[in-house]
This record gives structure tokens, sequence and C-alpha cells, in this order.
């Protein structure tokens, strides 16, 4: 299993994405260099009181995780600190750590990117105030953990409402997934009569169809919303929501006055700004994910090569969509590293046309392109696609053949 290189990779986040890749790498024989800027490794997990399967919780999966990071000798954590720059190209980035007042140089053949997303109150679709029977999906499993409900309406002396409004955000499995999980313990550990208003209750594997069918069975009621969204209405400490369902289509409208309202959050992805202080020149989609978009290369890989994003910061997913994430950014550092192209004259320039305008490089989609006085071509990151020399307005560039060497 254990494959010996001297190979280094560095690993940007410290949450599920970033440990898992750093022990598959780690396993695989690599040095791994794991940033985390809290200063505590596991992200999201720390907040998740369940996984919608059953078998192991989230705490008991960090802990596993934590421990087996701290014993691999090929881990080196940085907790506490950020990425200030990257430089360089695959086989030879360098890269500078900060932690604390602490500025450290260190050297890597690959990165993968793991910085996870964030997530933000959707307070353009409701005119509504965070109260505390109006939060979101991650604040419920924070209340969760803290297992602190009221098992009787105070207002009703009956069994409390709960109402998820979901699916208004694209209808992603994260939200999908924490709101039909929690409807079933609000119901059965604290005896909610619980309601689900979605626009969007898609659901893309077997186990979360599966899900999505033990929440009918234990009497958790779905309304399908139309056009017309719910109408919030909240006063003093009263949550009143007000609902049409498309489907009964008789424009009949259902109020459910609320002692939990939970809203499904926004995701926004952790901007390479609040990250790193340097432009990273990886492209991302209209959002700001890395490259979700990204139809010619697979997933986790970005227009730089050597530089792979897993995880919140490439696509919002479920918790198996990242492991999978990082296995597959894993194995394809491994074989780009095995891959690696070394060759000199694969990209010729004539000095005596260029006029130093920059083109090329503005246009180099892979960032392979760098200035000492003439244009130079990284022999790693170009992938020899041929745009700049299609848009060098004085015809100076020539695309030559590439041999290619391994380099570990
Ligand atoms: S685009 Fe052409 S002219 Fe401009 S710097 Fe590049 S090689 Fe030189
Ligand atoms: S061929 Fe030119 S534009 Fe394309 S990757 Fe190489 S240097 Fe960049």
């Amino acid at each position: 299993m254990c494959e010996q290189t001297k190979s280094k990779i560095l690993i940007v986040g410290g949450g599920i994405g970033g440990m898992k890749s750093s022990l598959t790498l780690a396993k695989l024989g690599f040095d791994v260099i794991l940033v985390e800027k809290e200063k505590e490794l596991g992200g999201l997990l720390n907040s998740l009181y369940s996984f919608y399967q059953d078998g192991i919780s989230p705490e008991q999966l960090l802990n596993i995780m934590k421990k087996e990071i701290s014993e691999s000798e090929k881990i080196t954590v940085y907790k506490n600190a950020y990425v200030k720059k990257i430089m360089g190209e695959i086989g030879d980035f360098s890269v500078s750590i900060r932690q604390n007042d602490e500025l450290l140089e260190l050297k890597s053949d690959g990165i993968i990117l793991a910085v996870g997303f964030n997530k933000i109150f959707p307070d353009e679709f409701f005119d509504i105030r965070k109260k505390n029977n109006t939060i979101t999906l991650l604040e419920l499993e924070k209340l969760l953990i803290k297992k602190s409900f009221p098992n009787i309406s105070p207002k009703t002396n009956k069994r409390p409402i709960a109402l998820f409004i979901n699916g208004l955000i694209g209808g992603n499995s994260i939200s999908i997934s924490s709101a039909l999980k929690n409807s079933i313990i609000l119901k059965e550990k604290f005896g909610y009569r619980v309601f689900i208003a979605s626009s969007q209750m898609k659901v893309d594997s077997p186990d979360l169809e599966q899900l999505y069918g033990k929440s009918r069975s234990k009497g958790v009621v779905f309304f399908r919303l139309g056009e017309q969204l719910p109408i919030i209405k909240q006063e003093n400490d009263d949550t009143e929501v007000f609902i049409e369902d498309y489907q009964l289509g008789d424009g009949t409208i259902i109020k459910i006055p609320c002692d939990l309202l939970i809203i499904e959050e926004k995701y926004k992805p952790a901007m390479v700004k609040s990250m790193f202080d340097f432009n990273l020149e990886i492209k991302t989609d209209i959002l700001g994910f890395y490259q979700q978009d990204n139809v010619h290369l697979v997933p986790v890989e970005t227009n730089r090569k050597g530089i792979l994003a897993v995880g919140g910061c490439r696509m919002v997913n479920t918790i198996n969509g990242v492991i999978n994430d990082a296995k597959s950014a894993a194995a394809i550092i491994v074989s780009m590293l095995k891959e690696k192209r070394i060759h000199e004259d694969y990209i010729e320039v004539n000095p005596e046309r260029c006029a130093l305008c920059l083109t090329c490089q503005r246009y180099c989609p892979h960032g392979a392109i760098t200035y000492d006085r003439v244009p130079i071509f990284s022999p790693t990151g170009c992938q020899i696609c041929g745009i700049c020399a299609m848009e060098c307005p004085n015809n100076a560039l020539k695309i030559l053949k590439r041999e290619k060497e391994s380099v570990i």
C-alpha cells in the first residue's frame, strides 16, 4: 500500500475534505502539510449533530480522523495558520504560511484546496428577523447537540410545531438531507409536529430516497411550494407562516403557527481573498465556486495543473461527496506527478517579433506564463492549448512538440 516518494503535498483547509485528502495521500507515502485557519481541525463536522445515514456520528468520525492524523508521521499540521503565498508550478511550488507571528517558507509538489463554504442567512427571500424560533439548518444542528428543546408548545400547551422551508436555493442535497433527517429527529425525540415546505424536494441517491420515505412514514407533512413564496409574520415571539400548496391548486392558504421555523441557508464558497492574500489565478464559476461548471477537466481539477479543489469550495455537496472528492484528488495528484512533463523546447519565442505586450500572459488559462524581460513558459504548467500563440498580436510564438518524464 505504501509507496515511498519524496513528494510533498500542501492541503489548505482542515475540514473533512482536507483531512481525508491528507490521510489518503499519507497512506500513499506522500508527506503532507495540512494548514487550518481555526485552532481545531474538523470544520463543519464540529457543528453537526448527526449524519443522515445510520451508524457513526460526526463527533466519532472527527475523533477517528484527528487521531489518525496526529499519529501519522507523514502529516504536519499547522493550525491557526493561513497560506500567504503560492508561487510556482506542479512539482515545484513555493509556499508561505503564516502561523501566529511566524512566516514559514515551504516547498510542495502539489496543492489541494479544501477551504469549504460559508453559510449565510437567506434574508433576500423573506423580510424576517433571526430570532430564537427562526433559525437556519446549521443552527438547528447546534441546538440538537445541546439538546435544548421544549417538548410542549409554550403558546398552545400542545405538541410544538416545526416548519422547514427548504429547496428555494437550488434544492441542494446538503439542505435536503439535513431537513429530512432532522424532521425525523424533531418528531421522534422531541415530539414535534413537523412540516416541510419545499419547492424542490429532489433526491439524487437511493439512501436519500429512503430517508424521504422514512420521513413521510413517520408522519412528517410535505407542502409543495409554487411560485408563491410562504408569507412569514413575526410578532413579538410569535411566528406564523401562510403557505399555498401548489398541488392543491385551489388557492387555499394554510396557516401554520410555528414554535420553530427552520430555513435553509445560502452557501457561498470560502473566497480566495479571505484565505489567501494573493491571486491564485484559479477560475471560478458564476457563484465563485472553483470550476464547478468546468466541462473540460475532471471535477476536482482546476485550470492550474497541480492545484486541485475538493468539497465545499468546489460545489455544495454531502459529506459522502466531499470524501469522494478527496479520494479522487489524491489519485489525480499522484498520476499528475507521475506524468509531469519536462521539456524545454515546447514553445518557441521569436525575440525579434515579441513586443513584450503581456497579451500571452493575460490569455493563458493555466497561469503558465511569467515574465523576466521575455515571456517564460512553465514546462510543467503549460497544457499546450495554443491560446497564447493564437492571441499573440505579433505572431511571435510557435508551439513545438513535447515529451514526458516522471518526477516521482
Ligand atoms: S503576446 Fe506575443 S508579443 Fe506579446 S509578450 Fe507574448 S509573445 Fe510577446
Ligand atoms: S500553450 Fe500558451 S496559453 Fe496554453 S497553457 Fe501553454 S503557455 Fe498557456
